[in-house]
């Protein structure tokens, strides 16, 4: 196997769904199983917001109210925490690529390292199931959107209307790939597995 084929064996995972379907607990079990780099924009907007920095001042505006943050703030942010990482096995995206401009910059970033997107996995629950999911896990989460349920069906509504086509731009290269998220979270974890051995 050539230098370049080797480059292109690290696994990048795209763990979709909407919110609340599990993506978290799934990405941490995933990266103790493949080793991979977990990296999730929600998580990195809220570290950003719990610092007061510009960034998380910008971003708090946008998903106190369930609206996605701006591409060009997004993008940004995913980038400089992609170069600084990389020499590890492979990433797990988790609340990243929303958008097709985020896909494309996700696919550019990627090519431009020798990489691509071994897959994209969306995590399947229905809208009721979320929001009962989400109401229940602002008990405990301090996040101010998980006990709105205004929030949260913006948030349901944003992912159905915008996010689902970043399902179809990675389907178009057969990469597209769907998996229950109810069931135990064993069983759904060993599902993810079935299918990311196959990638
Ligand atoms: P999450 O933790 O993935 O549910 O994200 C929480 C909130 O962060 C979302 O409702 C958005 O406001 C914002 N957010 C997270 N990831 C993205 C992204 N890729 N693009 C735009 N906004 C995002």
């Amino acid at each position: 196997m050539g230098t370049a084929a080797k480059e292109n064996d690290k696994l990048n995972l795209v763990l979709f769904g909407p919110p609340g379907s599990g993506k978290g607990t799934q990405a941490a079990k995933l990266v103790d199983q493949y080793d991979l780099l977990h990296i999730s924009t929600g998580d990195l907007f809220r570290y950003e917001m719990g610092n007061n920095t510009p960034l998380g001042l910008k971003a708090k505006e946008y998903m106190a109210k369930g609206d996605l943050v701006p591409d060009e703030v997004t993008i940004g942010m995913l980038k400089n925490k992609v170069v600084s990482n990389p020499g590890v096995k492979g990433y797990i995206f988790d609340g990243f690529p929303r958008t097709i401009p985020q896909a494309e910059a996700l696919d550019t970033l990627l090519s431009e390292m020798g990489q691509a997107v071994s897959g994209l996995i969306a995590l399947e629950v229905d809208d009721e199931e979320i929001v009962q999911r989400i109401l229940n896990r602002g008990k405990s989460s301090g996040r101010p959107d998980d006990n709105d349920e205004e929030v949260i069906r913006k948030r349901i509504s944003v992912y159905n209307a915008e996010t689902s086509q970043v399902f179809d731009h990675y389907n178009k290269a057969g990469k597209s790939h769907k998996v229950p998220g109810v069931g135990s979270i064993e069983d759904i974890f060993e599902a993810l597995c079935t299918l990311v051995d196959k990638l």
